[in-house]
């Protein structure tokens, strides 16, 4: 599954978890062939540790093999993206299924629903918002059941705070790139960024906890005296 459904929904109309719909995946691999180049799969820091620990390989291995680098635009992040064949197809998709069906990145488990994390200025809190997706999924005749019930079966709102706190190592990295002023320090941060966000997990560790020290690390750096080697290993 691409992540274009996020794309084209971001104006639609958000539903509630009582909200009922019909959907049952029958795993046809209909929307993990065909991806376009802007439709690749954007992967978080908890969906590069969940596919690591479902293929037993430690995070940089997985990276290498599965993942490609692609510039991060206006955070000026480095982003990672699953690869994909020559025919379009996810580098995932083997014998026409998701081979790393339990790990599958969190977009790609919450078809046919889409999320967007909001400021809840009432509580300011941070809350995911969802809504559906339109495709062709064929599995929209599937079972009648509730964006709750859905959620649970699923399971992924365990992530939920990892991810709130991967948001905001993104965020707290993003502005210090802004702020960085030589293109020395830009690359420094750049390669940290990488490293803090993807390359340093360790798949057998509990990964809110590693999000969380990773954060503490960088929000106690003054970038223009550069990094201590050291302390990032
Ligand atoms: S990770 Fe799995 S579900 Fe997601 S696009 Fe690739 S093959 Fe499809
Ligand atoms: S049923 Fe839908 S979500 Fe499941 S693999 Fe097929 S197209 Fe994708």
């Amino acid at each position: 599954m691409s992540n274009k459904y996020k794309n084209k929904n971001l104006s639609q109309n958000f539903v509630s978890k009582l909200s009922k719909f019909r959907f049952e995946c029958t795993q046809c691999g209909q929307c993990c062939r065909n991806i376009k180049p802007e439709d690749k799969v954007l992967l978080t820091s908890i969906d590069i540790w969940r596919m690591a620990k479902a293929l037993d390989k430690d995070v940089p291995e997985f990276i290498g093999e599965y993942c490609d680098l692609v510039p991060g635009g206006e955070s000026m992040l480095p982003l990672l993206v699953l690869k994909d064949r020559m025919d379009g197809s996810c580098i995932m998709l083997k014998k026409g299924k998701c081979s790393v069906h339990e790990g599958k990145p969190l977009v790609c488990a919450l078809n046919p629903l889409g999320r967007i994390l909001f400021l809840n200025e009432v509580t300011n809190e941070q809350e995911f918002r969802y809504f559906l997706r339109e495709d062709d999924c064929i599995g929209g005749q599937g079972k009648e059941q509730s964006v709750q019930d859905f959620l649970d079966e699923i399971d992924v709102e365990q992530y939920d705070e990892s991810i709130k706190l991967y948001k905001r190592l993104g965020g707290v990295l993003s502005k210090m790139m802004h702020e960085a002023k030589t293109i020395e320090e830009k690359r420094e941060l750049f390669q940290t960024s990488f490293f803090l966000m993807y390359a340093k997990l360790n798949k057998d560790v509990d990964i809110y906890g590693q999000l969380a020290q990773n954060l503490a690390f960088i929000q106690s750096i003054d970038p223009s005296r550069g990094f201590d080697k050291e302390q990032l290993s």
